[in-house]
Order: structure tokens, then C-alpha cells, then sequence
């Protein structure tokens, strides 16, 4: 398991047929869709659905980006290749949990993020442990706080790469990190507890891990 919570990377959608790839496909083109965020997974469907029941913020948040006709797609592992700094395509990490996605054109416009959250990877933690199906919940809303509300928001609130909302770097102090200070907004009205860490550590799987 890498120890970051997650990185920015070029993704694109599977190149290879199959049903998930032409579906997410669809997802994307399709500008009339209704809801501005979206999953094909339920595990991460139920996420959401929770954390839009939770949060005000959040829910604020998505109307702003339904008014825009912006949106984001939640994915899993399974649905995307990622295209290296030298251009080659490889598979998704298997051992990261999450990263972010601005689908940007050549000037840099962003109306869609992609999120691709690594549900196998996070169960493969917390199942041997016997984790309770609400450890796991929490865990994967932790994350789609830090993705959804920390990183794709702000790209598509300011329609351009330049909307980047940073990690905290080295040295940094993380909790004024602008990535960490809104995931714990979303945090404090789920009561999810507060991330205080540029790591794992604020997240239940991070107990589970071999030190
Ligand atoms: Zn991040």
C-alpha cells in the first residue's frame, strides 16, 4: 500500500471493449446527464449517496457544478489505463488507493474530473481483519472527501488546470493544505474525524497495515 493518499495522473478510460468501459464511456460524453457526479460501482454509488445525505457542503457544492454543467465520474481500477510522463499506458497501480484526473483540453478547460478510488485495495486491507462493513464505509467516504471534495471540485469550480488544490508538500504545515482543510470540512458534518496527517494515518485501514 503506497503511503501517499493519492497523486495527480493522466487516466483514460480502458481503450479495450468490455460493458464497465463502454459505460463509463458513456458517462463522460453524455453532457445531459442528470446527477454532476457519478459511479458505476455501488460500493462507491452508496458512498456518495451517504455523503450527499451528510453534508451540506457537499451538497452545496454539487448544485454549483449541476448549474455549471460540470461534472465528475467515480471510478474504480478497473475501468481506466494510465498514460506515463514518457506516454506509455499501464495499468492502474494495484497498491494506490485513490487519485484525480482533470479531463483538460489543449488550453487547459476542464468540465470533467475523473476520480478513480481503488475499492479492492482498501477491502484487501480490512477483510482479513474483520473489519465491520461501516469501517470500510467510513474509510472509502474519507477518501472520496479528500478526491471529490479536496481535489475535482476546486478544478471544476474554476473551469481550468489552474484550479489545482494542492497536498500538503514537505515541511508544509498539512492542515493548511488546501487539499486536507476542505476533506475536513466534509469530515467535521460526517463526524469522520479530522486528517491532521499528509499520510494514511486518519484512516482505519492505516491500523490494519504490516509495519
Ligand atoms: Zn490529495
Amino acid at each position: 500500500m503506497r503511503a501517499s493518499l493519492c497523486a495527480v495522473l493522466v487516466l483514460s478510460v480502458l481503450a479495450v471493449p468490455g460493458a464497465r468501459a463502454f459505460e463509463v464511456r458513456a458517462l463522460l460524453a453524455d453532457p445531459a446527464a442528470s446527477s454532476p457526479i457519478t459511479a458505476a460501482d455501488p460500493t462507491l454509488r452508496d458512498a456518495l449517496r451517504r455523503i450527499a445525505r451528510g453534508s451540506h457542503s457537499w451538497r452545496q457544492a454539487l448544485e454549483r457544478l449541476a448549474a455549471d454543467r460540470r461534472r465528475i465520474v467515480v471510478l474504480t481500477p478497473d475501468d481506466v489505463v494510465v498514460q506515463t510522463v514518457d506516454s506509455r499506458v499501464v495499468p492502474f497501480e494495484p497498491t494506490a488507493i485513490a487519485e484525480v484526473s482533470p479531463v483538460a483540453d489543449a488550453s487547459g478547460n476542464v468540465s470533467v474530473v475523473m476520480v478513480v478510488v481503488n475499492v479492492a485495495a482498501i477491502r484487501a486491507v480490512h477483510e482479513p481483519h474483520g473489519s465491520l462493513p461501516g469501517e470500510i464505509d467510513a474509510d472509502i467516504e474519507r477518501i472520496l472527501a479528500h478526491e471529490v471534495y479536496g481535489h475535482a471540485v476546486p478544478y471544476l469550480e474554476a473551469g481550468h488546470v489552474s484550479g489545482r488544490c494542492a497536498d500538503p508538500g514537505p515541511g508544509d504545515d498539512v492542515t493548511s493544505a488546501c487539499a486536507i482543510r476542505r476533506e475536513n470540512i466534509i469530515r467535521s458534518e460526517l463526524r469522520l474525524g479530522r486528517r491532521t496527517d499528509a499520510a494514511l494515518g486518519s484512516l482505519a485501514l492505516s491500523r490494519l497495515l504490516p509495519r
